[in-house]
């Protein structure tokens, strides 16, 4: 056991994987809106989820405290990261475990393929794990001639529909049951020909799938919610029993986890499995909640390794204001209370965290410039830092990389942007009385250009770039002060 983190930098070079889409935020989810289809099922999913578990939240009279203790818990943790980290590879090693640490996506493949193939197996069973999915694990393994199978039954989804996640805790939130039927009659061998869309007859479907699947795999990978640093056990809580089954019948167990996922003791996970069920699911409990603490002799998998991924974290931890971002256990409930998400869906944020969480998390991986137009997918109504179990305060975070976003532009380019001019100009207007009286009374003017539908639907360049995407009011008649003198003279 090292009690250094050999090999690890002070803080890792921005994350590389699925973290990245091809085009910007509003690019992808202008494509988005014009699917009616998927807005229909986002609409119709969130909802759902939203009453859910608004109903199991109002039951606890203790649901603030247990926000501000998960928020404390999560912000203790951070502060001593290096010594939890420690603490946790120590306690795995010595029950027969092996730690390894990834600086990165590009490195932690290597690492999994590596001990993938010293079982000899070309095959592996997965669960549980969006760390797989940021890093790109599957295709990874691919190229290395091993099949990943996805064994929750929405990444089974996204992975027979060749497609990719757009929520996380419900990745083919956007496909509706016949959509599912389809793909399973498309993409699944030996599948019912007369398979209907009803959900029992899908879930059967995937079930028998599955079970084969399992039977077989020799190697397992899944993700986890929590780890336990003063034990080394590693959580996974689940719904569906395929996460028992991975974590059990495999030879060897390769678990996948960004470092920001442990927690200190298990006084401390009790309070995170009050908090996630109901946030995530809407359940009071999940249904299968699976521990495990290194190799137990005769027991599940006699080979056990735990792969420890920076990928960016530890960038995003040196962030004062950000670092609130690796709080997040991923329960989904700030997608399902977004306005933005509920309308654009997961992929138009082109990475696999979507939504507000992804908003503020994946520009702190990779680099803000490297994904700039997410800080700005949002209308900071503060909805997703109401529903978040941890209180991750979501707005002041997309504020502040807003503001990192303006300042690394400004030190990277001679030019100002058309922004920055546009701010320069307001605050040059509005930093005098005068300046101020005399461009609210000219815009009066503009009443010209809007009088025949009560709006102004264009305004010329550069100004064209604010009402391409919106109207503009009619300036009113009176300003303010002309208002205020009328009616209060000049007291
Ligand atoms: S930011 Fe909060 S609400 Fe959103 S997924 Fe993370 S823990 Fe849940």
């Amino acid at each position: 056991m090292s009690q250094v983190f050999l090999g690890m930098p002070a803080h890792s070079s921005p994350g590389v994987g699925a973290l990245r889409g091809d085009q910007t935020f509003p690019q992808a989810a202008r494509t988005a809106l014009a699917d009616p289809q998927l807005r229909r099922n986002l609409g119709h999913a969130t909802g759902t989820i939203r009453a859910k578990r608004l109903a199991v939240v109002s039951e606890l009279d203790d649901w603030e405290q247990l926000r501000l203790a998960g928020q404390a818990i999560k912000a203790a943790t951070m502060a001593r990261l290096d010594d939890h980290l420690a603490r946790l590879e120590q306690e795995v090693t010595a029950r027969g475990g092996t730690v390894h640490w990834a600086r990165d996506a590009v490195e932690a493949n290597r690492i999994i393929t590596e001990l993938v193939q010293a079982t000899g197996a070309d095959e592996v069973v997965k669960v549980k794990s969006m760390v797989t999915q940021e890093i790109g694990l599957n295709e990874a393994l691919e190229q290395a001639g091993i099949a990943a199978w996805e064994t929750d039954l929405a990444e089974l989804i996204v992975q027979l529909g060749h497609d990719t996640p757009s929520h996380i805790l419900v990745p083919a939130i956007h496909r509706n049951r016949s959509e599912i039927r389809e793909i399973f009659l498309r993409e699944m061998p030996g599948v019912d020909p007369d398979l209907t869309d009803e959900p029992r007859r899908l879930a059967m479907a995937a079930r028998s799938h599955l079970r084969r699947k399992f039977l077989s795999a020799k190697v397992a990978v899944s993700g986890a919610n929590f780890a336990v640093a003063e034990t080394g056990t590693l959580v996974v809580v689940e719904s569906e029993g395929n996460g028992r089954m991975c974590l059990t019948l495999p030879d060897t167990l390769i678990t996948v986890m960004g470092i920001e996922k442990l927690v200190p003791t298990w006084t401390d996970l009790e309070v995170f499995l009050q908090l996630l069920p109901r946030s995530s699911t809407g359940e009071r409990m999940n249904p299968y909640t699976s521990m495990w603490t290194g190799v137990s002799p005769g027991d599940g998998p006699q080979d056990f390794h735990l792969v420890l991924l920076d990928n960016g974290r530890t960038a995003v931890l040196a962030d004062e204001v950000g670092r609130e971002a690796l709080h997040c256990i991923r329960c989904s409930a700030c997608l399902n209370v977004c306005p933005v998400y509920e309308r654009a869906g997961g992929h138009a944020y082109g990475s696999v965290y979507p939504g507000p969480i992804g908003a503020v998390l994946t520009p702190q991986l990779t680099g803000v410039e490297q994904n700039a137009s997410l800080p700005y997918a949002s209308t900071l109504c503060g909805a997703c830092f109401d529903a978040c179990p941890v209180r991750i305060d979501i707005p002041s975070i997309l504020v502040h990389l807003r503001a990192r976003h303006v300042e690394e532009y400004a030190a990277e380019h001679r030019l100002p942007s058309a922004e920055s001019l546009a701010m320069g100009a307001a605050a040059w207007v509005m930093s005098s009385a005068r300046r101020f009286g005399f461009v609210t009374r000219t815009a009066r003017l503009g009443r010209v250009l809007g009088r025949r539908r009560g709006r102004i639907r264009s305004l010329p360049p550069p100004a064209s770039a604010w009402t391409a995407t919106r109207d503009v009011p009619l300036p009113p008649t009176e300003t303010f002060r002309e208002w205020w003198l009328r009616t209060r003279g000049e007291s």
